[in-house]
């Protein structure tokens, strides 16, 4: 037991969204060259494994039957839009199904040790997925279908009783789906690090938004500036989300992986490079060995450049332990960037000192 699991099936690429849509399924035949390129598939440190489909009894702890039915609706009648920005094709239900078991099945076969840790290269992506598909106030689903992240922590916490899942999500932008999913629980602690919404898709992972009732501090957002580089992501990740997961200590850790804060990606504006992701994912690694005996499963989301390959390589040498082939150079951020996010970090402190020891 000491390999890495990755799920991907080439029916993965059946989700099909156009000529010019950027989440495209070129995306992962790129990931999937990179991966083998730099020695990650089928060795001593990784193991391929094919996904299973999920159950409906599985995708309903999400979302409700109304939106299953629409998105099986829009497929069997050969495709069409589920919104302007989110496309389905014949075949998008049943692949669908299948990102979202992959995960499943990931999770599956850390729980079994199997495999010591996990990466789902899956699509559609699912963060921006809520409960009846578009969450909160976005104006679209935002390429995504089924949230896979989310439907994996609520059949972690049905079927295996656990009671505190860590939900990092580090996609560029904010993972309101899981928010609305989870925001009056406290099962799951959701902590998204994302651009800030004013300047970008969805528009909401303001620090305000707490959670409610029994779910209130367990919503955590990490709004930053555009332009935030290595530097910025490093001090959040050591000031802010390493203090609450080790107080949190969760039993299940789940990473909403999304490569788009890298540096130039065609639809945001971040900038960090590969050591600011797998400086995240070590963390992430460090706070499942010290609480949850290793058990971390991250799931694709989005990541549109370059980003997608060079940052996977990386996090996949920090979840398998080896040291990595591809080196970026550390990304600093402008003066005026840091100056606004230490203000971002002090609010955050402020919002939740009351929950956590910030
Ligand atoms: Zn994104």
């Amino acid at each position: 037991m000491c390999k890495t699991g990755i799920v991907y099936s080439d029916r993965y690429l059946k989700h099909k969204t156009g000529l010019f849509h950027p989440e495209s399924p070129k995306r992962l035949l790129e990931a999937m060259n990179a991966l083998r390129k730099n020695g990650f598939i089928n060795n001593e440190r990784c193991m391929l494994i094919p996904p299973r489909k999920a159950s409906l009894d599985e995708i309903k702890l999400v979302h409700s039957e109304e939106y299953i039915d629409l998105v099986k609706e829009i497929s069997e009648r050969g495709g069409g839009y589920l919104d302007p920005d989110t496309p389905l094709s014949k075949e998008s239900f049943e692949v669908a199904l299948l990102a979202a078991g992959g995960i499943l099945k990931i999770c599956e076969k850390v729980l079994s040790r199997e495999v010591r840790n996990g990466f789902g290269l899956v699509r559609p992506p699912g963060h921006h997925a809520g409960f009846k598909g578009r969450a909160l106030s976005a104006p679209t689903a935002g390429f995504c279908v089924f949230n896979n992240v989310a439907i994996a922590a609520a059949n972690l916490i049905r079927k295996q009783n656990f009671r505190k899942i860590l939900i990092l999500d580090v996609d560029c932008h904010h993972g309101n789906g899981t928010q609305e999913i989870f925001y009056s629980s406290s099962d799951v602690l959701f902590i998204s690090l994302h651009q800030d919404p004013l300047t970008i898709y969805p528009g909401t992972g303001f620090i305000e938004e707490k959670g409610v009732g029994e779910g209130e501090g367990f919503n955590i957002n990490i709004p930053l500036p555009p332009g935030s580089s290595d530097d910025i992501y490093i001090e959040f990740l050591d000031e802010v989300v390493m203090p609450v997961v080790k107080e949190f200590k969760p039993e299940f850790v789940l990473i909403s992986a999304g490569f788009d804060a890298y540096k130039g990606d065609p639809i945001t504006s971040m900038n960090l490079s590969s050591y600011g992701y797998s400086y995240a994912f070590l963390k992430a690694l460090e706070i499942a060995s010290i609480s949850s005996a290793g058990r971390l499963v991250a799931s694709l989301e989005g990541g549109y450049g370059e980003g997608l390959s060079r940052a996977l390589v990386t996090v996949m040498s920090v979840l398998t332990g080896v040291s990595s082939p591809l080196k970026d150079k550390r990304t600093k951020s402008d003066p005026y960037v840091i100056g606004k996010a230490r203000k971002v970090l002090e609010e955050i402190k402020k919002a939740f000192r009351d929950y956590w020891p910030l």
